[in-house]
Parts: structure tokens; sequence; C-alpha cells
């Protein structure tokens, strides 16, 4: 388990204190560019214009129907509330600029440029809502490498809302659970004394196995639509695509090329080989081989089928494709957006890990510093409210590097005083010289919160509003609002 790495670890540190640069993109999004905000309009116009069409003749029917409608409204209104989604300028503009480029070369079947969202999860995905509209996650644009890559997954979302796939499904989902059949097993499960459950489960399975087939046909018929929606673009379609979608649930495999011990050296903050290993009985790193988790089922990927997709469509792929790389400074910012999500979503591991693999690469942009400062303050502040191992955020090890393990191990297990003094160090780190005065003032609201004697939440909430008084514009006050609504 203990591997030797001491000339990793020489070049690690070397590596982590070169000069470090300041934060290059200046401010990201502003605190009101936050969906429940920036979307209020849309929000409250949403439920009007979508109105459930009357597509069945049968009441109980119609009722079903504009139930599963209703639903689906409500769940998006619930996304904007809940700051699912985000309007950065600079990231907005790129993905819109791509939707764009495909409607205007496509008017007979898009009439109306799609309504697009920036989702802020980290998931590798974009989904269609139906109604036109379409959301790209974050986490497909830091996983995709080119703008072919990322308008191959927007054509095909744009696909589905023009062949109405959301629509069709609540249709059939409406149509089945009135239909006679569906009541009809029912009864048959309610008037049956025995193993109600299971013959439950096969009613439900009968319709799952149906849609699921459904689904796979749709996922082809989607492709193949987008593939003319991009030729009619000019935009070159790379089959190889669908074969790195294969990898997307992989990025927490990815090893440290610097090991754990050289990244918590050059930060000068305490380490044990030993909190890295699991001390107590139940899943041990030594029964679990870390080396055959690269195959991930099928039908538990995001995207599953990518082998099949890829084959289907290779024939199609753009010969001699100039490709277009994403813009660092796009890249830069989606990178950074997401792990501020992350963050506030207190999703500790999986954030840190990032920025280590970010550093990895030999990044030295202080806004990675400030965030792994933010993210120890984080850890050692649930500890002290007794929430350490939710602030965690555990990864099934399915889809984790031994590294992940080690580090994830590392967080649950380093002894309190450690974590505080690790946190002590990283207040008083050199990076917070030349940091932004808004990402200071951060710092003094997040160590209010982990070191100071006085954890009353009158004290939180004080910290809290000095905070947001003097930024109330900053992206980081959505923080801060959860302790000063309190
Ligand atoms: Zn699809």
């Amino acid at each position: 388990m203990i591997r030797a790495k001491i000339h990793l670890l020489v070049c690690g540190v070397a590596l982590l204190l070169t000069t470090a640069v300041l934060a290059q993109s200046g401010s990201l999004y502003s605190y009101q560019d936050l969906s429940h905000f920036y979307y209020s309009k849309q929000r409250d116009s949403l439920k009007k214009a979508w109105t459930c069409p009357t597509s069945f003749k049968d009441k109980a029917a119609q009722k079903k129907y504009r139930e599963i409608w209703d639903q689906r409204i409500d769940g998006i209104i619930g996304a904007i509330n809940g700051d699912d989604y985000v309007h950065d300028n600079e990231v907005y503009t790129y993905i819109d600029g791509i939707v764009r480029q495909i409607t205007e070369a496509n008017r007979q079947l898009v009439p109306v440029k799609p309504f697009v969202f920036i989702d802020r999860s980290s998931w590798v995905n974009a989904y269609a809502v139906g109604g036109n509209l379409l959301a790209v996650n974050l986490g497909l644009i830091t996983f995709s490498t080119t703008r072919e890559e990322l308008a191959l997954a927007i054509a095909h979302e744009m696909s589905h809302n023009i062949l109405h796939h959301v629509e069709n499904a609540m249709y059939q989902k409406a149509e089945w659970l009135s239909s006679d059949d569906y009541k009809q097993s029912l009864n048959a499960v309610l008037d049956s004394k025995y193993e109600r459950l299971s013959r439950l489960k096969k009613v439900l399975e009968g319709y799952t196995f149906s849609r699921n087939r459904h689904q796979r046909y749709h996922e082809s018929e989607a492709d193949s639509l987008a593939i003319i929606l991009l030729k009619r673009s000019n935009i070159a379609f790379q089959a190889g695509y669908f074969l790195h979608l294969d990898s997307a649930d992989l990025e927490y495999e990815h090893p440290l090329k610097h090991s754990l011990s050289a990244f918590f050296t050059a930060y000068h903050l305490p380490y044990e080989e030993g909190w890295t290993q699991k001390r107590s009985h139940g899943l041990s790193t030594r029964a679990y081989s870390f080396s055959d988790t690269s195959k991930l089922a099928d039908s538990l990927k995001t995207h599953p089928d990518c082998v099949d997709r890829y084959a289907k469509t290779r024939s199609l792929t753009t010969p001699n494709a100039h490709l277009t790389p994403i813009p660092a400074s796009i890249q830069d910012r989606a990178n950074k957006m997401l792990l501020w999500n992350m963050y506030s979503g207190v999703s500790l591991t999986p954030c840190l890990y990032r920025i280590l693999l970010i550093k990895d690469k030999g990044n030295t942009d202080l806004w990675y510093d400030f965030m792994l400062s933010n993210i120890f303050a984080g850890l050692y502040y649930s500890d002290r409210v007794l929430n350490r191992f939710n602030a965690i955020g555990v990864v099934p090890k399915e889809v984790i590097s031994r590294d992940y393990y080690a580090l994830q191990t590392l967080l649950e297990q380093i002894p309190r005083d450690n974590l505080k003094q690790a946190c002590q160090t990283l207040q008083n780190g050199g990076f917070w010289k030349n940091m932004p005065s808004v990402e200071k003032d951060l710092k003094s609201f997040v160590f209010t919160l982990a070191l100071d004697p006085d954890d009353s939440d009158r004290n939180k909430a004080r910290a809290a509003h000095l905070f947001s008084t003097g930024n109330a514009n900053s992206m980081y006050n959505e923080l801060a609002q959860n302790f000063e609504k309190k």
C-alpha cells in the first residue's frame, strides 16, 4: 500500500512552489446570476406558457397526463429556485453561440432558437426538457475538449426536442398508467394474498422494460438527426466522441501524478501515511483491487451504449476535419464554477481531488489555493458541528482511483487537532498576500466558522452579514446567505 514516491515527492514540491500567478479570470458570475434571481421572470411565465394539451378523450387518462406534465414543470421550477442553473455571461454566450449556429442552419426543423440553461452539475451530461428548452451541465463543458464535441451533445439534445421525445414519453406514461392492462395487473396484485411486493415489481418492470427499449430507440434516432443538424451547420461530426463519453464516469479514477504527501508537504500541512489507510474493519483497501475498476457495467454508466453508438455512426465521421479546441478561458471558468458548486454543496473530497488533478498539470492559479484553504476550513467546521462524514462526500469505490480513496480516507481519519493545525497553516499561507479582496473577505467569514472560539449561530450570522454587505454581488454570497438567514 505504501508506495515509494520519493523522487516524485521532490519534483512535486518544486512544481507546487513555482511562482504563483494571480487569479486569471477576475470575477466569475455574480450572485444575481444564480437562477433563483436571474430566471425569476422566466420561472413565472413558464407555468402559464406550458399548459398541458388535451390529448386524451378519456377523462382519467387526461387527468393523469396533466399530473405528469405538472410534475415536469414543478421539477424545472424547483431547479431554478434551487440555483441548479447559473448565467455566467462568457460560458453562456459560448454555448448559446453553438445553439444559434445549429438553429440558423436548420430553420425548417428549428424555427425558434431553443432556450438554454447552464446547469451547475458536475455530471458529464446535457438534457432536453421538452418545449424547446435544454440544459448543458458544467461537467460536460469541462469534460469535452473541442467545440465540435459540445456541438454534437447539444445537437443530440435539440433532436430530442425536435422529435418530441419528452412529450411522447409523458404521453405514453399517462397512457400506460390509465390503461386497463395496468389497472388489471394492479388489481390482481392487490387481490393476491401472497408476494404482493414481488408481483407489484413485475408490473412495474413490464413498463420499465418497454420504456427502456423505447429510450434506446430514441437515443439512436436523436444521434441520426444530430448528425444531420451538424452537417447542415458545417460543424464536423466526430463519432470518436462517443468513445470519449464512454469514460465520463471515470474522472475520479484518474491517478495523481504527484503523491498526496507531496501536495500536503508543499502546503506545510500535517501528513501521516497511516491516515490514508482505513483503521476500522469493513471495507478495507487491501480487500479491494483498484486495478479492475475501469470495467464499470455499461448499464451503470451515465452514457450507456457508447461503443454501439460509435460503431453505428463511425462511417459518417467528417474526414480531415478541422477541430476547434474549447478556449482555455471557457474551460477555466467552467471548472471554477463547477468547483465552487461542489464546495457550496459540501462535497469536499471530489472538490479537493479535482483541484489536485488541476495542480498536477502545473496550474499555479491562486484561486485553487484559495479553494484548498476553504475546503480544509469547511471540513474542520463540519467536524466542529459533528458532521464531518457528510461533508466528505463519499464516492463509490467502483469509480475512484487508489489515490482518491487514500485522500477520502485521510479526510475521514485525520485527527481533529491536526485538522485544526492544517486550517491555521492555510489561514496564514503566503498565497493570501496577492489574493483579490473579495476572496480575502470570504476568508474572514470562513475562518470565523472554522476557528472562532465563539461558535454561536449569532456570531456566524454576524460574520455572514459582514461579508454579504460588503460583497452583495459576489458569487460567494451564496455561502454567506446560508448562515445569514438563520
Ligand atoms: Zn439522448
